[in-house]
């Protein structure tokens, strides 16, 4: 059974699933499994007949319902609410906050390698704890990225005009490569620093290819060839690498 949709997507039944098909210029047939809810998507180049889709999504099964059970597992997170030990990430490690009020300027800092120490004014708001928070963050990735990409551009042999900092809700990154400019996603400082840097580099690479095809796979192997261990990691989280 299949529903045209929008352009270019297309909905097929296999096995009892619903698998979203995207045509898209491309080479490979990439399958992603999303979260929350485990909705399953195959992205595969414009002209792939429906029984190579079939086939494809088949013998993946066993991998799809593995991934939709790993997500059933995961409890969704509940908003922070910066209290007393309650968890934060921070370049791929969870720490425990200290909220420390008192008549100080505020600022933030890590603590016997456990603890995130937050300086507040007393009777800080919850809002105002989290635009700390992001400062804090945004700022220490700025600082993370300023090193990386002046490493990775003599590396790779190309120069961005302009890289930002972004709060995307369904991207890691995304390059415009007519503009020379990236943008990265914040809640990569609070994944392991590699993450950071492969995102990084898969951007940059994208000024030498536009595509995920063969020849930029090959780039990411030849740059990081440990890139896509670390894209395990932002794998099964519902943003993606763009
Ligand atoms: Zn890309």
């Amino acid at each position: 059974m299949k529903n045209p949709t929008k352009n270019n997507t297309k909905i097929y039944i296999i096995d009892n699933l619903t698998i979203e098909v995207i045509y898209k210029k491309m080479k490979n047939i990439r399958l992603s499994v999303r979260y929350p809810a485990g909705d399953i998507r195959v992205a595969v180049p414009m002209r792939t007949t429906e029984s190579k889709i079939r086939s494809f999504v088949l013998s993946k099964i066993d991998w799809i319902k593995k991934h939709q059970d790993n997500f059933k597992k995961q409890p969704i997170p509940s908003p922070k609410i910066y209290a007393n030990n309650e968890s934060h990430d921070f370049q791929g490690k969870t720490y425990l906050l200290n909220v420390i009020e008192g008549k100080i300027t505020p600022k933030i800092e890590i603590k016997d390698e456990n603890y995130i120490n937050l300086y507040v004014k007393p009777n800080t708001s919850i809002a105002k704890k989290v635009l700390l928070m992001q400062k804090w963050y945004r700022e220490t990735m700025k600082n993370e990225m300023v090193k990386l990409i002046e490493k990775w551009e003599k590396i790779i042999g190309v120069k961005t005009n302009e890289y930002q900092i972004k709060k995307m809700k369904t991207k890691w990154g995304t390059c415009n490569i007519r503009e020379k400019r990236i943008w990265l996603n914040l809640e990569l400082i609070k994944r392991p620093i590699e993450c950071l840097e492969m995102v990084l580099v898969h951007e940059l690479v994208h000024l030498l290819e536009r595509y995920h095809n063969d020849r930029f796979y090959g780039f990411m192997d030849k740059f990081l060839p440990d890139w896509k261990q670390t894209d395990k990691i932002l794998n099964n989280l519902r943003i993606q690498i763009d």
